[in-house]
């Protein structure tokens, strides 16, 4: 096991395998052209899980493979094999479901254990608002799949933007309970990427629980949360869900979750500005020892709670300038795995 400079071990990977995404949506991809990764610099299946293997030996317990859009990543179950067989304990993915139903049996007989998709709202306008393309029936038939199926866990994560789907927060929540999927709403995050955030936009956990209880009686916060992003709670009809507050109430001083884009750059935290280059040391031939210690070294020097910086400023807008999204891709968030 590695700590770091404030006692946090390693021990969540988020695995991103590819920058690019089949939507648009407001909260992450809204511009109209971006900078991608380039090609040959993206990590191998094999240089992936040569990676997760090497940081098993330092406590790394939990992976999530993430994007982008993971599915765009041609031949993703043979990943997971690959993954599932290094043997970390729990092997989850995030996806925005659009291309979830033609491959989900095959992710699920590789050895993908948990699934959490990204749903914004039950309405094909508001869909095409959010995300810029018309694709809430290929997320509505992925979801009616992947609900029978057998995945350990099934989630639905949420962003909800004032004045576009904030009036949605109740009938989402009945749609994950007859689902039978536990929803977590995440508050819009000013992350790199999110060139559009304003304060004002922000459903904080503490409104949208005013906004549950008028629905659903009063919400009891239930314990055990760990290092866990996501503080759930119990809603008064006994459905459980959970609130990522990373704006209003953020939860750094827990944070076990390293970060890999899909170039291989190791990152301590979404708000890193620089990170740990792995795609070098892999290719020029550097042992498992020499890789591991360089990431245990990186890893020991972690100081990053760029959560809880953000919410000590007084002035908040974007994270990131556009210009500087510009030249350094590495900066959005969906090359970081969100
Ligand atoms: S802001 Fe950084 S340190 Fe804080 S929870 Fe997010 S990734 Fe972890």
């Amino acid at each position: 096991m590695v700590i770091d400079g404030f006692g946090r071990p390693l021990s969540t990977l988020r695995l991103s395998v590819t920058d690019r995404c089949n939507l648009r949506c407001s909260y992450c991809m809204p511009e109209a052209t971006y900078q991608w990764l380039e090609k040959p610099h993206l990590l191998s299946f094999e240089e992936l899980a040569r990676v997760v293997r090497i940081l098993r030996a330092y406590g790394l317990d939990r992976v999530r493979i993430t994007g982008g859009e993971p599915l765009l990543r041609q031949d993703l179950p043979k990943l997971v094999a690959m993954l599932a067989a290094v043997g970390v304990s729990d092997l989850s993915m995030t996806s925005n479901a659009v291309l979830l139903a033609r491959s989900a049996s095959d992710l699920l007989l590789a050895g993908l254990k948990r699934l959490t998709v990204s749903l914004d709202t039950l309405k094909p306008d508001v869909f095409v608002k959010l995300a810029q393309r018309d694709e809430l029936a290929a997320v509505r038939l992925s979801l009616d799949l992947v609900a029978g199926l057998g995945f350990h866990e099934l989630k639905l994560d949420t962003v909800l933007v004032r004045g576009i789907n904030h009036d949605e927060a109740v009938d989402l929540v009945r749609f994950a309970g007859d689902l039978g999927a536990e929803i977590r709403f995440i508050e819009y995050m000013d992350v790199g990427g999110a060139t559009g955030w304003r304060p004002d936009l922000v459903v904080s956990q503490a409104e949208l629980l005013q906004i549950l209880a008028g629905a659903f009686g009063e919400a009891v916060a239930l314990p055990g949360r760990g290092a866990a992003p996501a503080q759930r709670f119990r809603l008064g009809n006994g459905q459980t869900i959970g609130i990522v507050a990373s704006v209003t109430q953020p939860f750094c001083a827990d944070c076990d979750r390293l970060r890999m884009t899909a170039d291989g750059q190791l990152l301590a935290c979404l708000y890193a500005k620089t990170g740990l280059d792995v795609r070098t040391s892999l290719r020029r031939g550097d042992s498992d020892d020499q890789i591991g210690h360089q990431i245990g070294d990186f890893w020991r020097s972690r100081v990053d709670q760029g959560a809880l910086q953000r919410a000590g400023m007084l002035e908040r807008s974007g994270y990131v300038s556009l210009e500087e999204l510009r030249t350094n891709p590495r900066l959005e968030m969906h090359t970081r795995g969100g």
